[in-house]
């Protein structure tokens, strides 16, 4: 479960658009984790999980910046529900094209 998230995962943060746009998130939410106002470790997470979303890998409004902390909390939560998604298998159908 965990391996397959973090492949889905790591082909958006493979991807050549993803660097700008996680630059963007940042700028936009004003450098600090929109959950707690840290300022430090912070990361870009998607609100809609990937592996469900993958439509919304590149879109700015699903993207949203977390230190590391509220991250790994938000990611266990993700995790948490149903691994069987129906989305889950279009976009394994995806990174096999
Ligand atoms: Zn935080």
């Amino acid at each position: 479960m965990r391996q397959r998230y973090d492949r889905a995962g790591r082909a958006v943060y493979r991807d050549k658009r993803w660097p700008a746009l996680r630059l963007a998130a940042k700028r936009r939410d004003g450098w600090h984790c929109v959950k707690c106002g840290h300022k430090r470790r912070l990361e870009v997470d998607h609100i809609k999980p990937v592996r469900d979303h993958p439509e919304l890998a590149f879109d700015l409004s699903n993207l949203q910046v977390l230190c590391g902390s509220c991250h790994s909390r938000k990611t266990r939560l993700d995790l948490g529900f149903d691994p069987l998604h129906p989305e889950r298998a279009k976009w394994r159908a995806l990174l096999k094209m």
